[in-house]
């Protein structure tokens, strides 16, 4: 019988199958869909998402089941759900009723019986199963990870930032929609391997077939990209961290072989913890706990269970990405990732070009952990290393540039040098208030960083985020005087910067596009620094 044979049946139905007690419309002001946003999207909000997944190693094959939880917004009746080929869905059911579909490629459009209203909520289980698309080069490559650890035994996961979750889950592929009351993951495994997920383990089944269940609860908001299963020969170890919500369930799994080693090297979790609550105020998820967990994958920020494949030693695969010697004194993806849990994972771009929310604030948390531990210059020196490997190549609020990391870093350091360190702590933590589990775009962030400065700042935040120009400080020396001004840059740019003359403390100027001028103590043989805090080129125009 086709489907639509069963709509008027379903009608009658359909609201006994409907609650309507969805209390999402707070959390979903929190949610702002980017303007692109398709209406098969838009109508309705993600309330919870119960996963059930049985990977096959040896076919690289996976079926399971996610029972989606939403409540509608507005009126409508059809939903759209990623999930990309060749994984296919197999049946859909509202209440043990099989629903109507159609693929469109990488998604599928799901009719329910009848039109939902503003406040409904209903669940529907989509069944389904396929061989998912291969990552061979993970992260930068999206897809199912099937690899056997150093002793041959299974070892997978997945990587999809970017691509998104719908690489092997139907799910609402979207930054702007988490589900707001978090997620359950089901996995089922050889009972030989130890399954892992975000949150906190509920269960652990043991079957007769020789497989177990592993159920993890997560009951805070999470990206699609985030939720993440680790099959492994896991062993773990737990630590309490007293933190500024209490105590902060930390735990750690890594492969059998690795403990030792691993114990030894993640004791600077503590230091980072410490460091981060410190600027930015408490982790975002004691409720879900913090766990890190070795992946076969250098690493990637998966809300409450960190990707973590560094191989237990400081910098980044034994190197450091900021040119200088600072690198090297700590786990950059213990201390990367982790700080996404604050910028990626808690306060959440939208998806409109937003990897600068994401990257960059992470990005500045690498500096303040150098400066934490070995104090300010070594931070500058970090910072300045970095700045290093700015490309200029594309605005950074476009999200078309690798820029979103080092230039955003840049342009946070300034401002910290222009509001100093008290208020810039504030700043972040004052951020990380406004913002919790929100999902936000550009443009609220800017209106955000404005509105907490008095809008002394907006154009250096339109020059540094909106263009691609690096500003100048032209200058010439004549007659006792010191005169300068901005080139290149937008108009009416008037970003203060801190300069030296001839080695002698660090003042203030406050350039603007046209020529100012200050007399100076000394007539002849003067020199200007630029503080190199600063993100801009400085040009003498004496011989002009
Ligand atoms: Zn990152």
């Amino acid at each position: 019988m086709h489907p639509k044979t069963l709509t008027a049946l379903y009608i009658s139905l359909s609201l006994a199958l409907i609650s309507s007690t969805c209390m999402a419309q707070s959390a979903f002001e929190k949610e702002i869909a980017p303007a692109a946003t398709p209406s098969s999207y838009r109508w309705w909000n993600l309330l919870h998402y119960e996963i059930e997944l049985q990977p096959d190693y040896n076919r690289q094959w996976i079926s399971g089941t996610n029972q989606i939880r939403f409540c509608a917004l507005h009126t409508g009746n059809t939903i759209r759900i990623d999930l990309m080929e060749p994984m296919q869905v197999t049946t859909v059911r509202l209440q043990g009723i099989a629903l109507d579909f159609q693929r469109l490629k990488d998604y599928y459009l799901i009719h329910l019986p009848s039109f939902l209203h503003a406040g409904d909520t209903a669940t529907i289980t989509i069944h389904f199963e396929g061989y998912p698309q291969v990552a061979h080069n993970p992260p930068w490559e999206s897809g199912w990870i099937w690899q056997q650890d150093q002793l041959g035994r299974p070892w997978m996961s997945i990587a999809c930032e970017g691509t998104g979750a719908a690489i092997w889950l139907p799910c609402k592929n979207v930054l702007y929609d988490k589900p707001d009351q978090g997620i359950s993951m089901k996995i089922r495994v050889p009972d030989t391997l130890v399954a892992v997920s975000n949150g906190r383990l509920a269960s652990i089944q043991k079957m007769s077939d020789h497989t177990a269940i592993y159920t993890w609860v997560v009951i805070n908001p999470i990206s699609q990209y985030n939720i993440i299963p680790y099959i492994g020969k896991y062993i773990s170890w737990h630590n309490n961290y007293t933190g500024l919500k209490g105590n902060l369930d930390c735990d750690f799994l890594v492969l059998d072989y690795n403990s030792e080693k691993a114990k030894h090297h993640l004791q600077q979790t503590d230091t980072m913890l410490h460091c981060f609550e410190g600027w930015l105020g408490p982790y975002p998820f004691y409720e879900d706990s913090y766990k890190l967990v070795e992946a076969p994958m250098p690493g990637m920020e998966h809300q409450s269970a960190i990707a973590y494949g560094n191989g237990f030693e400081n910098g980044y695969s034994g190197n450091n990405l900021s040119g200088t010697s600072w690198g090297l004194k700590w786990d950059f993806i213990l201390i990367h990732e982790s700080g996404h849990e604050w910028f990626g994972n808690s306060i959440t771009s939208n998806g409109d070009g937003g990897s600068w929310i994401h990257e960059g604030f992470t990005k500045y948390l690498e500096t303040l952990y150098t400066q934490d531990r070995w104090g300010t210059e070594a931070g500058n020196d970090y910072t300045a290393g970095i700045s290093k490997r700015i490309h200029n190549d594309a605005p950074v609020i476009t999200g078309a540039s690798s820029d979103a990391y080092n230039k955003t870093a840049a342009m946070l350091h300034m401002l910290r040098q222009l509001i100093g360190d008290s208020l810039f702590r504030s700043f972040l933590q004052h951020m990380n208030t406004q913002f919790y589990h929100a999902t936000i775009s550009s443009e609220q962030v800017i209106s955000y960083i404005n509105r907490f400065t008095i809008y002394k700042y907006k154009t250096m935040l339109d020059q540094y985020l909106r263009t691609t120009q690096i500003p100048q400080l032209s200058y010439y020396f004549k007659g006792g005087l010191f005169r300068y001004r901005w080139e290149n840059c937008i108009t009416g740019f008037d970003m203060p910067v801190k300069v030296s003359f001839n080695n002698d403390p660090p003042v203030w100027l406050y350039p603007v596009e046209q020529w100012k001028e200050i007399k100076l103590e000394k007539s002849m043989d003067n020199t200007m620094k630029v503080d190199r805090n600063f993100y801009i080129k400085s040009r003498s125009i004496q011989d002009q």
